[in-house]
């Protein structure tokens, strides 16, 4: 691409454009960090209004049926399950993606090891999320299991008779590196293992077909692609030929067969019902939903097929004009630069200066961030992101780095929460 009119000329003619309308977005923001947190759909304002003024207002309890409230976690999990290959029926909306992954990697290292109690190993990804390591740390030492790290590429190799669960997240966070999901689980299960895949950079980022794949657990986050808002509610999916061989550990009432019988004796829900623990945050619920409608919304013009379609031709075009345009700067292209192996981000490193170049960037009104020690990642969200506005980032780029902007004082003080 040598111009900015050729960039127009794409959003002209890209059939996706009209989606963006769906947005909040302010003016003079580019905003490359959707992977982070999704940007505000314009109904969501209105939705939470009349949640709390109509229905929690007027309402008051009686709204937990006769405005569905009960029913939250369910009707939204079952939008959800569309955009990832997931039944009707299978996928829930609870509690954050950190306590729905400790409710199935227990389950998921108990349904493994009831045949086969010599497995003890936990295994996942060196650059996994933290809180997914941590989680699995904790499952690991409470169950008397071992956790064990391996890079992507050792993951087959580390694929052993003394596996229990293999725990990854789809797409990486920091790198964008995207696992093949059915080829792995594929080579789980010849293991005897079950598959666990963290979906927070893939719902509504990329296709995914957990049903396809063969796929046993499933965890995501809401407020990333899925644009629910900050804090929104996770989901949580297990394959039904799994969902009720196991009580999740946190055994809450909203998981009970019976939740308003108020009876002593826990009795789990059938399927994946019994995998809710509290009750559900109607007003946070209500919030995601509008988000994930923002997706659905793209299904009459081939969903998220045409959206990985888009994703993939923003992503490509941000590294080949960083390429082309920034080659003094010093950047490499963490990412891979195979498309199946990429998911909906590109990640630059730098040796020095990464926070710093993020911080100018912002300044200008592009947004991205800063993941230590070095990398300088942007999200491309084909709902809202334009072609021009990829050209429009690189060009910040360039001027922050040609003009030494970055290396002023402001930009290098590292604060706490970024
Ligand atoms: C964002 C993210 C999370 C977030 O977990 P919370 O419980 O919502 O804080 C977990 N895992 C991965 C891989 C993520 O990218």
């Amino acid at each position: 691409m040598k111009t900015r009119e050729d960039a127009l000329a794409l959003d002209a003619a890209d059939p996706l454009a009209p989606l963006r309308a769906q947005f909040v977005l302010p003016d003079g923001v580019i905003y490359l960090d959707g992977n982070s947190l999704g940007v505000l759909p314009r109904t969501t304002a209105a939705r939470v209004q009349q949640v709390v003024q109509q229905e929690w207002g007027t309402g008051l309890i009686r709204s937990w049926n006769s405005a569905g409230w009960m029913d939250l976690p369910g009707r939204i999990g079952d939008k959800i399950a569309r955009l990832v290959g997931a039944g009707a029926g299978e996928l829930v909306v609870a509690d954050s993606t950190s306590v729905n992954l400790y409710k199935v990697l227990s389950a998921a290292q108990a349904i493994a090891r009831a045949d086969a109690p010599a497995k003890k190993v936990i295994l996942s990804e060196r650059s996994n999320f933290p809180t997914d390591l941590y989680i699995a740390e904790a499952v690991a030492r409470e169950h008397g299991c071992e956790l064990v790290l391996a890079d992507w590429h050792e993951l087959p190799d580390r694929l052993d008779v003394r596996v229990a669960v293999l725990m990854l997240t789809h797409v990486n966070y920091r790198t964008g590196r995207m696992h093949d999901m059915e080829l792995l689980t594929q080579l789980a299960h010849r293991a005897g293992a079950l598959a666990l895949w963290d979906l927070a950079h893939s719902a509504g980022a990329v296709p995914v077909d957990l049903t396809g794949a063969q796929a046993d657990f499933a965890v995501g986050c809401g407020y990333k692609y899925l644009n629910g808002g900050p804090g929104a509610p996770a989901f949580v999916w297990v394959h039904p030929r799994h969902a009720e061989r196991f009580w999740q550990p946190l055994a809450g009432w909203m998981g009970h067969a019976a939740p308003f019988e108020f009876k002593p004796g826990y009795r789990p829900a059938a399927g994946i019902s019994r995998y809710l623990c509290g009750t559900p945050p109607v007003v946070s619920m209500a919030a995601l939903e509008c988000g994930v409608d923002t997706l659905l919304a793209a299904e009459p013009l081939g969903g998220m097929a045409a959206l990985r379609r888009k994703s993939i031709a923003l992503t490509r075009l941000f590294a080949e004009l960083v390429q082309a345009r920034c080659g003094f700067g010093g950047f490499t292209i963490a990412s891979p630069l195979l498309d199946d192996e990429r998911g909906s981000q590109i990640c630059l490193s730098r040796t020095g200066g990464a926070y710093a170049i993020v911080q100018a960037l912002i300044a200008r009104g592009v947004i991205g961030d800063f993941r230590a020690p070095d990398i300088l990642r942007f999200g491309f969200t084909p709902l809202y992101t334009r072609f021009v506005d990829v050209w429009d980032a690189v060009g910040h780029l360039v001027q922050v780095m040609q003009h030494g902007e970055w290396q002023r004082p402001e930009f290098n003080v590292q604060h706490a929460v970024t």
